[in-house]
């Protein structure tokens, strides 16, 4: 049997309002004490006229300006740390476009990430009887150390197999009756390829416990066929903590915040515009409990959307959709906010796994979206009549969808192989 627990029922459990009332109390705290310790944050304030106290609900937090990537950059490496060097336990490279930031950990923040990640393995079904092993690099970013100690408060014992070769993993894992694997997808699916090929033998593993990478439905089902297991996603962000940030449940239906350490919201990506929940677009989080670094509305970069309706396990934390597209991606077309993710949807939804590349050209001052479709063998048929219709059919389907005017060109796959899903050439 399929046994689930919550790590931390009281919190996981709680009612809307208690989660909305604990989100405030540590929001003001916070606020407080950024304002007063991090030069960068005041100067924010101030732009805005805005004073700590001044922000008694979610909706005044939306008149600071938002925090980005580049924010970091600029105030590197400890511009923005709240407290000294001496109260920093650890020190971690967060990777990311225009080079890596540094984000620093004082005992608490450690305390606080590790029970964050011992719930997302919870929720997972990972309890104290298992062996993890853990492929993911302890070198690359956090979500090595940070999974190892959510395991070690969950009393999981963990085998640690970052820098070992997938054929020597696919033994460890048989030989020490491993029962849960932490990888990241291709790592995942690589070790099942390995597992394959080396024959029968026992297998003990029943959870794949998935880090980093963009997560989906049929993502899942590859692993879990891949290994013979039940997977599970989680989103983590190494500038805050990597993995428990958001993690899947049992039902499969997004994944739930951690809540009572980060405040979520979701923006327009192009005009910053405040969105309701069950609106797509950038997540933007304020930690609440972070000590060492404290981020006020940091810009994910990633496109999801954010529903608060209960679930089916039990947890109340609201849940975030599988983030498949980064704000940056997202372009207008004719007035229309245009990400990769819904292309290639409505493509799919017609003609599953077939490769595309759309750019936005100017044709005769209108905008126009043109895809490019690679059709390989399993599509390519004779009749030219056959392949007009997949071609009409794709370009109603944009349309209607989309509502956005495209023309759709049939192509070789090796034509596009190396094209971005969406670029602008206005
Ligand atoms: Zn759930």
């Amino acid at each position: 049997m399929w046994i689930m627990s919550i790590f931390e029922p009281k919190k996981e459990t709680a009612s809307r309002e208690e989660i909305r009332q604990i989100q405030l109390e540590r929001l003001q705290a916070t606020l407080t004490r950024t304002y007063r310790h991090v030069p960068y944050y005041r100067d924010l304030f101030d732009s805005v006229s805005l004073l700590p106290e001044d922000i008694s609900n979610r909706r005044d937090l939306t008149r600071l300006p938002c925090t980005s990537r580049a924010d970091l950059l600029v105030h590197q490496p400890y511009g923005l740390f709240a407290v000294t060097l001496h109260e920093v336990l650890r020190l971690h490279p967060a990777a990311g476009a225009g080079g890596p930031v540094v984000v620093g950990y004082t005992r608490n923040d450690i305390a606080y990430w590790s029970e964050m990640s011992a719930r997302a393995l919870s929720a997972a079904g990972v309890n104290k009887e298992d062996v993890i092993q853990l492929s993911l690099d302890y070198s690359q970013s956090a979500s090595a150390i940070g999974a190892q100690s959510g395991a070690e408060v969950l009393g999981s014992s963990v085998l640690p197999c970052s820098d070992l070769a997938p054929e020597r993993q696919a033994e460890i894992m048989r030989n020490f009756r491993a029962t849960v694997l932490v990888a990241t997808p291709s790592q995942a699916i690589q070790l099942g390829h390995v597992l394959r090929n080396m024959g029968p033998g026992t297998m003990t593993l029943r959870i794949a416990f998935i880090v980093g990478e963009v997560w989906s439905d049929s993502l899942r089902k590859e692993i879990e066929e891949a290994l013979q297991v039940r997977a599970f996603g989680s989103y983590g962000l190494s500038e805050m903590a990597v993995p428990g940030l958001a993690s899947e449940c049992e039902e499969h239906n997004g994944l739930h915040i951690a809540e009572d350490h980060v405040l979520a919201e979701i923006i327009d990506p192009l005009t910053g515009e405040s969105l309701p929940y069950g609106e797509y677009g950038e997540l933007v989080l304020t930690t609440l409990t972070r000590e060492a670094v404290p981020l006020l509305r940091y810009r994910t970069g990633d496109l999801t959307t954010l529903h608060e309706s209960e679930c089916a396990c039990g947890r109340t934390l609201a849940r975030m959709e599988p983030a498949h597209a980064r704000a940056d991606d997202v372009v207008i077309v004719g007035g229309v906010r245009l990400s990769p993710a819904q292309i290639k949807e409505v493509i799919h939804a017609i003609a599953p796994e077939l490769p595309f590349s759309a750019e936005v050209n100017a044709r005769d001052g209108q905008d126009r979206l043109d895809i490019m479709i690679g059709i390989g063998k399993k599509y390519f048929r004779d009749e030219t009549r056959w392949m007009e219709q997949l071609r009409w059919r794709l370009e109603a389907a944009i349309n209607k969808h989309l509502g956005i005017r495209a023309v759709v060109y049939l192509v070789e796959p090796d034509y596009i192989k190396e094209k971005p899903l969406l670029s602008d050439n206005r």
